[in-house]
């Protein structure tokens, strides 16, 4: 990943700000470490990317919206900056190909598990099935996340 720009420094400077104006219980309401990580991303692409480029002032503006009545954030202007930030993940994951963090390993034991209840179910014993179905999802899960980390494609 290349060196962060000065927005990035900026807004994390902000975010530093912010976290302290809201204190520490509540910052946790916010997800402001994935924000950062977003923002990361969101840096990363901009210049390449102009719905990227166009999200920076955006989250400029979450901020900077939230500064202003913090500590007494209204419940809506916080709903609005939480379904903001998954725009701004579900941008990174569709144009960019991005996910997060253990993704891989949700839905592989989903995947699995039903393999597993199949084969159980094929088998006549769901005690045998099942357990080998999450093994199978456990190991192909892993292996995902481990090509998407070696990729750098978790956020
Ligand atoms: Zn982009």
């Amino acid at each position: 990943m290349p060196e962060p720009t000065e927005w990035y420094s900026n807004l994390e400077k902000a975010v530093a700000s912010a976290k302290e104006r809201i204190g520490p219980a509540d910052s946790r309401d916010y997800h402001f470490d994935r924000f950062l990580k977003l923002a990361r991303r969101v840096d990363e692409f901009a210049p390449t990317c102009s719905r990227c480029k166009t999200l920076q002032p955006e989250m400029d503006k979450m901020l900077a919206d939230m500064s202003v009545n913090a500590p007494q954030i209204p419940i809506n202007q916080k709903r609005a900056y939480l379904g903001r930030m998954e725009t701004i993940y579900s941008h990174l994951k569709k144009t960019h190909g991005l996910i997060s963090e253990g993704q891989n390993m949700g839905l592989w034991l989903a995947i699995g598990t039903a393999m597993g209840v199949a084969l159980g179910a094929a088998i006549q014993n769901p005690l045998i099935g099942i357990p080998i179905g999450l093994a199978v999802g456990f190991v192909t899960g892993n292996v995902m996340d481990a090509r998407a980390k070696k990729e750098g494609k978790i956020i």
